[in-house]
């Protein structure tokens, strides 16, 4: 049997430079001073004096290690649990948008970061997504010196050249809390990190900017009860009031004071998401609701960020939900602009919250307009083919003339001793080929290679393009395209978008014409990072660049689209993501499209209409999914 005690908190014990990761809690049980150890992130909420509920399990070592205890704090005639961290664990199901089927599966968990290596995760995953030369995501401390120092990966002490450790996220805030999304059962490829969300206290002052540019301000006053939202974490306003006081006294050991003292009064009923960050190979699969949903749960269940009143609403102040609708999925909804004009969103979680946050739409003259309502999707469906592709009897071969005399005189003779001579070389591709392809319907072609695939596409974009050379040309027969054709091709060194050296957001918004749209063709092809927005072609890799051409090829907006082996550089992983997106993207718009690929995976992703085996001069249908 665990044994169970009321203890009295003595003091936290905390070493700034490791508190994210490390701390302690020093209680007193009975007459005996007991050392909890937990991260700092957590014990630094405790003051002197306060009761809690402890139980030490039978086998605890003393003084106990991480794993021997759990603690609870009496809070409104409730046991709110602080110790071990909220964890849970949710199978996150890809399904596919055609037949509802599950399409993969992983196991996640969510978790409060708690070790070192959880917040090594963060910092890269910050790195993918924000981080410069110029502006550092991390601060680092040496253990043995105390050197600090800002970089964006571990960097090695300046003095005493060891690798330093990991102390806070820049930016972040003493009261901020992290909650991770683990891979559960990874493949060796994939990140052990998918994803974090930081809470924070809600925001000390906010005012509305209203559309004709005038200010509502604390606006949060006018529409929830002021307590809500108060007493907030505000250590800047402590800090100028004890420099004024104390003018003499060294700043930093203000700040400080001021930090502690502000983690003694926030007490609210809010909370804020501060931060959501995805790893980009998995963003626009809905990991961002999911990890959103998984941190309501988490304020609610631990009253996070401050373990003290409950929670009833979680407020955000997020650009970023213009252009992606996962907050809004997540059940939030748009109430007004900041004064420097964010939008900020609200979701309830008690039914007086929610019954507010409707109350405010429904009479407030602007937010009648919005309905709440943030995100507007701003890809436009193409006007569809208005009738079907008709190929007919169509021939296509190729001569080549083999001639032995251009050839280096030793290679001549070589060739020579096989018995080759000059010659011409006929290749049939295409062999009376019949076939009609309906609007909207996406077909994937396989084939061995030099099977015809590509010829066929070739073909089919010279019909579309006009182009006049004798290789976009059928021998004989005819290929039929209805009159509003706007046709798109992606044949890899032979006919693919322009892209000069500009940044790939602004190529694509220049073809597009509209931001959001832009990104929402970036993130269909898996390329929803701020970091490659503003790369140049140069600068990609060449499966980045593969799908970067995608998503030009998408911007001129095409309601044709022939595609041949655009994902031959990615893993078999992120090639049938990408597939996948691109397949929903392509039926959400009406798109009409060939896609020749010799990978299983993808045509998986795809969920084709049909699978046509292209091979030995002819097509045969292969499988109507
Ligand atoms: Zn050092």
């Amino acid at each position: 049997m665990p044994s169970e005690r009321v203890v009295h908190v003595l003091a936290p014990r905390i070493e700034r430079w490791r508190y994210r990761w490390f701390g302690r809690l020093v209680v007193m049980d009975g007459r005996d001073e007991r050392t909890l150890p937990m991260t700092g992130t957590v014990a630094q909420w405790f003051q002197p004096g306060e009761q809690l509920l402890l139980t030490l399990a039978d086998t605890a070592n003393d003084p106990p290690g991480f794993q021997d205890y759990a603690l609870w704090k009496p809070a409104d005639n409730e046991l709110l649990p602080v110790w071990p961290l909220w964890q849970e664990e949710a199978t996150f199901e890809r399904r596919s948008p055609l037949t509802e089927s599950v399409v993969a599966t992983y196991r996640l968990r969510f978790r409060e970061a708690a070790r070192e290596t959880d917040f090594l995760a963060i910092v890269d995953l910050e790195q993918s997504h924000y981080a410069s030369e110029h502006e550092y995501v991390a601060r680092w401390t040496c253990p043995d010196d105390e050197t600090t120092l800002d970089a964006n990966t571990r960097p090695l002490c300046p003095r005493c050249h060891r690798p330093m450790r990991f102390t806070d996220l820049l930016g972040s805030t003493r009261a901020s809390r992290f909650l991770v999304a683990e891979l559960v059962d990874r493949a060796p490829y994939e990140p052990a990190i998918v994803g974090y969300v930081r809470i924070d206290p809600p925001l000390p002052i906010m005012h509305r900017r209203l559309p004709d540019g005038s200010l509502v301000r604390h606006v949060r006053r006018l529409v929830f009860p002021a307590d809500w939202f108060e007493p907030t974490y505000w250590p800047e306003q402590i800090f100028r009031t004890l420099r004024e006081r104390l003018p003499d006294v060294d700043p930093d050991e203000l700040w400080a004071e001021a930090e502690e003292r502000a983690l003694g009064e926030c007490d609210t009923r809010a909370a804020r998401i501060a931060r959501v960050v995805v790893h980009p190979d998995y963003r626009g699969e809905g990991l961002g609701h999911t990890l959103v949903t998984a941190a309501l749960r988490w304020i609610t269940d631990r009253r996070i960020p401050e373990m003290r009143r409950s929670k009833v609403i979680v407020e955000t102040v997020a650009m970023m939900a213009r252009y992606n609708p996962f907050f809004e999925r997540a059940g939030f909804r748009y109430l007004w602009d900041t004064a420097s004009g964010r939008p900020v969103l609200f979701r309830g979680l008690t039914p007086d919250a929610d019954a507010l946050i409707d109350r405010f739409i429904a009479t407030d003259p602007v937010a009648q307009a919005h309905e709440g309502r943030l995100y507007r999707p701003a890809l436009r469906s193409a006007e569809p083919l208005a009738g079907p592709i008709r190929v007919r009897h169509v021939r296509k071969g190729y001569r080549r003339s083999l001639d032995l005399d251009r050839l280096q005189p030793e290679l001549r003779a070589v060739l020579r001793a096989f018995g080759v001579e000059r010659r011409v070389v006929e290749t049939v591709v295409l062999r009376h080929l019949d076939l009609d392809i309906e609007p909207g319907e996406i077909v994937a072609l396989i084939g061995a290679s030099g099977a015809g695939k590509t010829t066929l596409l070739r073909l089919l974009w010279g019909a579309a393009s006009g182009q006049r050379g004798s290789r976009y040309r059928p021998d004989s027969g005819a290929i039929e395209l209805p009159s509003n054709t706007v046709a798109a091709a992606l044949l890899p060194g032979e006919v693919e978008p322009k892209w000069g050296r500009e940044p790939l957001l602004q190529r694509i918004v220049a073809a597009i014409e509209d931001p959001i749209a832009a990104m929402e063709l970036l993130n269909a092809v898996g390329l929803s990072d701020a970091v490659l927005w503003r790369a140049s072609p140069h600068e990609l890799s060449t499966g980045q660049r593969e799908r970067a051409r995608l998503a030009l090829l998408l911007a001129e907006r095409p309601n044709l689209v022939l595609l041949d082996e655009f994902a031959a550089h990615l893993d078999p992983a992120l090639a049938s993501r990408v597939a996948r997106k691109i397949a929903m993207l392509l039926r959400r718009l009406h798109i009409t499209a060939l896609i020749a690929t010799h990978r299983p995976e993808v045509v998986r992703a795809l969920e084709p209409d049909r699978i046509l085996v292209v091979g030995y001069g002819g097509i045969v249908q292969a499988e109507t999914a």
